[in-house]
């Protein structure tokens, strides 16, 4: 087994190398990526680790095999993925993991990403984390371009905290939000709703987190992966969560959409926006507009589905990007209509082998 990270000692970032970034790929390249059902592809989320500081009880093992480092795409090798992809029409880019922020020399990918926020070429810069780093980086992440980012935190109740992530501490990722906010990010939380862990705690978290100034979105457990437990004890569907919900609060429902899984509404009493992501259900595939990287260089076109094309050997023949973009044409050509994910009573091995930690969520 690997050991528990990346962690870099404090001040280390200051002699992150930097490298010579790319110019994006020429206007011969740049056709836009439509899948089979007419669907764009503007979202890419790319998981830069699969390594993290914690632990989840629903995302990993607590010993889990993480892959050699020599299996990575080094962060020159991430940079120029990502701006073929923002070339080919990606406008908004999510880095996530693992914990994006154990990656080290992160701060060097995300500032010489942030050069296409500044081209207008990238809508959105953002990320994915646990919290755990966010007192050391959020500044950095702000004066890169990152405007927002999603914190995920399950509960305010340091003793479950702690069961729940196994290797987290609550105080550390609630002096990391301070920091963002301080820093000027715009913070999302998300919380993965589990039956038994943090049921009873829905309603004030969303309270604490609309108090705060922060949205906050509800997960249903997906199932992603060989963990130690058993995910029909843990599986709450959110639909009960909000028929609850609405016996004491007022949910008006908002039109935003986002290409993805959740669904959004406001509350009335606290003037705060829920979401809610049903990966479970078919009801936002006709519509997704998002490919997932994995740290190897492996693109998973469906979130629910084990069919993936492999960008790191055609990435790594040529200098040039035209091998590269051929296997991403291939592969959105294979992007699947929808997904099926099932949480089985009868059949307890997980609906996708892989971890959430290779594709980020
Ligand atoms: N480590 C970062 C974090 O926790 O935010 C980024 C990666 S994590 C895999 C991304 C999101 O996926 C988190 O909000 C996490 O709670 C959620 N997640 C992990 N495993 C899940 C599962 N099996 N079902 C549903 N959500 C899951
Ligand atoms: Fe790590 Fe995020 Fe998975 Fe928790 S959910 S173990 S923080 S990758």
């Amino acid at each position: 087994m690997s050991g528990g990270g990346e962690i870099r000692p404090p001040g280390c970032y200051l002699l992150a190398m930097s490298f010579e970034p790319r110019a994006l790929t020429p206007a011969s390249d740049a056709a836009p990526m439509i899948d089979p059902f007419g669907r764009a592809v503007t979202y890419l989320r790319v998981s830069v680790t699969d390594r993290c500081d914690f632990r989840c009880t629903y995302c990993m093992s607590e010993h889990m095999n993480f892959l050699p480092k020599r299996e990575l795409l080094t962060l020159e090798e991430l940079d120029r993925v990502c701006s073929a992809f923002i070339a080919r029409g990606v406008r908004k880019l999510r880095l996530t993991g693992g914990e994006p922020l154990v990656r080290r020399d992160l701060m060097t990918l995300v500032r010489s990403l942030g050069r296409h926020l500044d081209t207008g070429a990238l809508e959105e810069l953002t990320l994915t984390t646990n919290g755990s780093q966010l007192a050391r980086y959020a500044a950095e992440l702000a004066n890169a371009g990152v405007r927002r980012i999603n914190v995920s935190l399950d509960t305010l109740d340091p003793a479950r905290f702690a069961k729940i992530t196994r290797w987290g501490r609550l105080q550390q990722v609630l002096e990391g939000i301070e920091a963002a906010q301080a820093a000027g990010l715009k913070v999302k939380i998300n919380t993965v709703a589990l039956k038994d862990e943090n049921a009873d705690e829905i309603p004030s978290l969303i309270e604490w987190a609309h108090g705060q100034g922060h949205d906050i979105t509800l997960i249903e457990t997906m199932p992603m992966g060989e963990i130690d437990e058993d995910r029909t004890d843990q599986y709450l569907p959110l639909s009960h969560v909000r028929a609850r919900l609405e016996e004491r609060w007022t949910l008006v429902d908002l039109p935003e959409r986002t290409g993805g899984p959740a669904r959004y509404v406001r509350i009335g009493e606290t003037g705060g926006k829920l979401g809610f992501i049903t990966p479970l259900s078919h009801n936002f595939c006709e519509s997704c507009n998002r490919v997932r990287l994995t740290c190897t260089g492996t693109l998973f076109m469906c979130l629910g589905q084990d069919d993936a094309a492999d960008l790191r050997a055609p990435l790594r023949a040529s200098a040039n990007d035209a091998l590269l973009n051929d296997a991403i044409d291939e592969a959105i050509g294979r992007k699947p209509k929808g997904h099926d994910f099932i949480i089985d009573r009868d059949h307890k091995a997980p609906a996708v082998r892989r971890h959430m930690s290779m594709t980020g969520g």
